[in-house]
């Protein structure tokens, strides 16, 4: 109910705004003064209803004007402009129907918000001439270019909006400046703080009722007339004009026709994308539906005599500011229309254009507040330029060559953007090639990746981080994932992070992963059908207990498998594996294998057993930060640190990684030896024998390093642990 009272009162609002502006334009479009009436209703009443935008307002446009007069110049009559009129509408409803209105949604923000502050910018001058009461052209509003023809007796020659504003302040008016400077403290006072003592009554109906009244009061000498005032004609069925269907036979109709059905759907779009931009409630229009409402705006306002419509933001605009929560505003201010037409031409005549040309003022300043261009310039110079020029460009030439210069200086800044900002980032250290991609990395980016991805040499390993991109294009991904599937061809190991390669996976491809999954289950099937043929106890046996001979601690990686490399059966190795083969004294779950294997199985032999080629070395030799991953590989850093000397003099990198392997492999073998839990075994029983082993990928030979560590001569004495054992003699130094 309270929203109903609100759109009533904007509705007022906006017609109180559209009234004149239906003549105005009708006027300045060379037609008959009817017709814009009749296409403001009819942008009122059947857009409005049609339409799926909450706040915008249709009716005759400004933008249209130029258009018009060529349009009636060349066709010499205006029945057959109808009925370009109303074809013009059926191509607008083909082309929702058609779907090409999300193409609006292509303009680059910067020249829409530039667009609603020249829009502002233009209000604020083409209105102060009537503010102060120097009224000279009686539209006003929308149209941007001049001519002589608005100065009644003006000079001839070229006048523009900037001389016409020099040109009112040396021809004042007082009571219409008192009038309008007046207007102008009302709606401020509303912005103030009227608005939310006074909720339902909009500050415009305010302005312009204190207006009228004031008017009344001033008397003769200052009271503004005549011109100054709003002048609707008397609207009777003889004066409603109809389509001449014979100009259908005229091909420059068809002509006609298109290019109104471009310049209006393009002017609605961009109206309503603006409005939607600025409701509060963050509503938005589908924009193929509103380019089928308004062609059948244009269908029936063509049928009915009217000038093609568009949706127009600075109606639009007032009724957001006059508070309108949904469309019954924009239907009701075609109702306002009709009826002041009809019933209230004698109380609308004695409005004086001051009052409205406060309301107008006061919405430009609210569209071109220089709050825009800050906001523009904290987003940095491919956002200000861009908006900056289109504001310009549309105040020295019009609406739509501004826009489409914003949008061509705009689309040089993206496509510059998109070329000079790199997409990837690359740092090479040994044999680990690092590919961070950046936030955006577009289609310009994949022949550089791609020059990259070709030069990285057999043997080395490619980190692609994609965990900053926000954007990764298509065929980007295909590049990734064709480098992955020939990667180890290549004999190149590739690992991606924060890049999903497959968006989704085909049915094919999970059947394939379920196939995979099932295939180990199959496998086990036939092992135990297998080993059951040719050893009948064989599970039983097992099943009894173990007594492995050694436990081997080695690395995650799934091509060094403790049974498969060393020929073991099962029941033979007690295994632990890790990342890189770490033997960390704070792991708990190492050092808990470890005592069970020395003091519950107590096997004879411990192997270390490292592989070359081994990725956690390779992560621990490279300075790139991996995260989690850092902290695990640091014993391996720490290995290098103390082997600087011997590690500097090799300068083959490969042969330098294999040494760091080896180095690494020792020093975990010593590891384990400082274990109490070890030294305590041996100092008892002889027993760990300690081995350290390099597996070799490339080879399947595994290389025994001979690690023959010697507790007392090759540990420092803080390792040495004492034991006081009544069968043997303590171990260590007394
Ligand atoms: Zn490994």
């Amino acid at each position: 109910m309270a929203d109903l009272k609100k759109d009533i009162a904007a509705s007022v609002a906006v017609g109180l705004v559209a009234i004149p502006l239906c003549l105005g334009i009708a006027h300045a479009s060379g037609a008959p003064l009817i017709s814009g009436l009749v296409a403001g209703m009819t942008g009122g009443l059947v857009v409005g209803s049609l339409s799926k935008s909450q706040l915008s307002v249709t009716g005759p446009a400004a933008g249209l004007t130029t258009i018009v007069l060529a349009a009636l110049a060349t066709l010499k009559s205006f029945p057959a402009f109808l009925t370009a009129v109303f074809l013009s509408g059926l191509i607008q409803i083909a082309f929702g129907k058609f779907r090409v209105g999300g193409l609006s949604r292509l303009f680059p923000s910067p020249v829409i918000r530039g667009m609603l502050s020249a829009i502002g910018l233009i209000l604020i001058m083409k209105q102060f001439p009537h503010l102060v009461g120097f009224d000279v052209e009686s539209m006003g509003v929308e149209e941007f270019s001049d001519t002589d023809k608005d100065v009644e007796g003006g000079p001839s020659g070229g006048l523009n909006t900037f001389r016409l504003v020099a040109l009112a302040v040396s021809s004042l008016e007082p009571g219409a400046l008192l009038i309008g400077v007046l207007s102008m403290l009302v709606l401020f006072a509303w912005d103030w703080g009227g608005n939310r003592r006074f909720p339902t009554i909009p500050g415009s109906l305010v302005a312009v009722a204190l207006a009228v009244t004031i008017n009344q009061l001033l008397g003769p000498g200052l009271a503004v007339a005549g011109k100054h005032l709003v002048r609707i004609p008397e609207l009777s069925p003889d004066n409603f004009l109809h389509p001449d269907w014979s100009a259908l036979q005229n091909p420059q109709v068809y002509l006609v026709a298109m290019t109104i059905a471009l310049v209006a759907s393009v002017e609605s779009l961009l109206s309503v994308e603006a409005l939607d931009r600025l409701d509060p409630q963050h509503r938005s229009t589908p924009p193929n539906d509103e380019l089928v409402a308004q062609g059948v705006g244009n269908v029936i306002s063509g049928l009915l005599g009217g000038l093609p419509v568009t949706a127009v933001i600075i109606r639009g605009s007032v009724n957001l500011a006059a508070g309108a929560t949904s469309k019954r505003s924009a239907i009701m201010h075609g109702a306002w229309v009709l009826i002041s037409a009809l019933a209230l031409r004698g109380g609308i005549n004695s409005i004086p254009l001051a009052a409205l040309a406060a309301v107008l003022v006061h919405t430009g300043i609210k569209m071109a507040h220089p709050k825009n261009l800050k906001e523009m310039a904290r987003r940095g110079l491919p956002q200000l330029i861009p908006y900056v020029v289109t504001v310009t460009a549309i105040l020295f030439t019009d609406l739509l060559v501004g826009i489409c210069v914003g949008t061509i200086v705009s689309g040089c800044f993206i496509l510059r953007n998109l070329h000079v900002a790199k997409g990837f980032s690359v740092r090479k250290s040994g044999f680990i090639t690092q590919i961070r991609l950046h936030q955006e990395v577009t289609f310009f980016h994949k022949v550089r990746l791609s020059g990259v991805l070709e030069s990285i040499p057999p043997g080395s390993v490619v980190e692609v981080d994609g965990s900053e991109a926000r954007f990764i294009d298509h065929d980007v991904l295909d590049l990734l994932r064709l480098y992955k599937d020939q990667a180890t061809n290549k004999k190149i190991e590739i690992i991606f992070g924060g890049i999903a390669l497959m968006d989704s996976f085909s049915d094919k491809q999970k059947a394939a992963m379920q196939d995979e999954y099932e295939r180990l289950l199959r496998n086990n099937q036939a092992w135990v059908e297998d080993h059951g043929k040719n050893d009948p106890e064989y599970f039983e046996r097992m099943a009894v207990g173990q007594k492995p001979t050694f436990l081997f601690v080695g690395c995650s990686d799934s091509r060094v498998p403790a049974e498969v490399i060393t020929g073991t059966e099962p029941g033979e190795l007690f295994v632990h594996r890790n990342i890189a083969n770490v033997v960390s004294l704070h792991d708990m779950n190492l050092m808990s294998v470890l005592q069970y294997s020395v003091e519950h199985l107590v096997v004879p032999h411990i192997i270390v057993c490292g592989h070359y080629g081994c990725g956690g070395v390779r992560a621990a030799l490279s300075s790139h930060s991996f995260g989690l991953i850092d902290n695990w590989v640091h014993p391996i850093k720490k290995v290098v640190d103390e082997n600087q000397a011997e590690l500097a003099a090799i300068s083959d990198a490969d042969l330098r990684e294999r040494r760091v392997i080896e180095l690494h492999v020792l020093a975990q073998v010593r590891n384990i030896l400082k274990t109490p839990v070890v030294q305590r075994s041996i100092a008892k029983l002889g027993i760990p024998h300690v081995h350290g082993w390099v597996y070799d990928l490339t080879t399947g030979q595994i290389k025994d390093l001979k690690a023959d560590v010697n507790l007392e001569d090759d540990l420092h004495p803080v390792f040495h642990y004492q034991y006081d054992f009544q069968t043997k003699t303590p171990v260590g130094k007394n």
